[in-house]
């Protein structure tokens, strides 16, 4: 593999074999790929990173997804939601130290209303700041609401394109309902983000090829993988943690394959590898998110156990030795 190899296939398209070949590459084949990521990331963006801020306001959930500390029932899970006022004062906070995006997060939770939930958006947003959603399923009204509201993005992860796994993982709830939120999200006017769980037990490399094919026919803005991380008190919770190496190479993939979408160099990476988040963007990525949940509370949104939290002198850290300058994707006008 070289980087005629990949031009060609930049320029033509890729076939299942071509992702899966990234996929599987060794290491000196994967340090062509991520140059020529780079290449495209470069000619698609600024060289800029993009920071947001999240904060999980809620970690209620009405699932039982195997993998997740906050499942319903989980021993030991204190449930908590934050009061908007909280919410709103961290995102003033974000923005004085020049965050423009602020991405509220939660559990599928029922415990707050819609309402509730359009005046925290209207109120983040009357701040200046962009917003984005990643707040699980939700109906057409609320959708329309939100969005009336201020939230311009929204972030609904597939977490795997295998219906079997899916369904296994996410007991209760099937693929195919996923993949027509994400339609619905489009045709409500939102910017789409999906991505993928990597390392669930059964998963294949043919199943992550199936991710990146479902995340080109979404024609999603935005673009994650995380590596699958045990939670304590899961049915998972002996499980060995996903290969983030593999994790590395799906992110190029997502960078050639899919182009310009915003891609994060999300926290799993920088849990399992020296300079994980850095290697993101040395591989495609060009987002970085400062957790800004309040650590008192931060340790009960256990997606995983043992969480790294990424703090604003780390991102921005991440950022300068990636070469990027730091910026905010409210400016960007793209759209796919
Ligand atoms: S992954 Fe999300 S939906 Fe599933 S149990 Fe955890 S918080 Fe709930």
């Amino acid at each position: 593999m070289d980087e005629v190899w990949v031009r060609e296939r930049v320029r033509k398209g890729f076939t299942p074999g071509d992702l899966r070949a990234i996929l599987e590459a060794g290491d000196d084949d994967f340090r062509v790929i991520c140059r020529e990521a780079v290449r495209v990331r470069d000619a698609h963006f600024p060289r800029e990173a993009y920071l947001r801020a999240v904060i999980e306001f809620s970690n209620r959930c009405r699932c039982s997804c195997l993998y997740c500390g906050m499942r319903l029932g989980n021993r030991g899970a204190e449930g908590y939601e934050l009061d908007a006022d909280e919410i709103v004062e961290t995102a003033a906070t974000a923005r004085k130290n020049g965050i423009g995006t602020f991405f509220l997060q939660a559990a599928e939770s029922t415990t707050y209303e819609a309402g509730w939930l359009t005046d925290v958006i209207s109120r983040i947003s009357s701040l200046g700041m962009e917003v984005i959603l990643c707040v699980g399923f939700h109906g057409v009204e609320e959708l329309d609401a939100w969005r009336r509201a201020g939230a311009g993005k929204f972030i609904l992860k597939h977490e795997t394109s295998d219906p079997e796994l899916f369904s296994r993982m996410k007991p209760g709830f099937l693929l195919q309902d996923r993949i027509a939120m994400l339609r619905t999200l489009r045709e409500r006017g939102y910017g789409v983000g999906s991505g993928t769980l990597l390392g669930l037990p059964g998963q294949t490399i043919d199943s992550l090829v199936g991710d990146l094919l479902l995340m080109k026919e979404l024609a999603v803005e935005m673009s994650s993988v995380s590596i699958f991380m045990p939670a304590a008190g899961t049915p998972l919770e002996h499980q060995p943690p996903g290969d983030p190496e593999l994790g590395l190479r799906f992110v190029a993939a997502m960078r050639l394959f899919l182009g310009n979408t915003l891609i994060p160099a999300t926290s799993t990476f920088q849990r399992l590898l020296p300079d994980g988040q850095l290697r993101c963007f040395q591989a495609g990525a060009n987002v970085i998110t400062v957790n800004m949940t309040p650590p008192r509370l931060r340790d009960e949104y256990t997606l995983y156990t043992d969480r790294f939290y990424v703090g604003l002198a780390h991102a921005r850290e991440t950022i300068a030795r990636a070469g990027l300058t730091e910026s905010s994707e409210g400016g960007l006008s793209w759209r796919r």
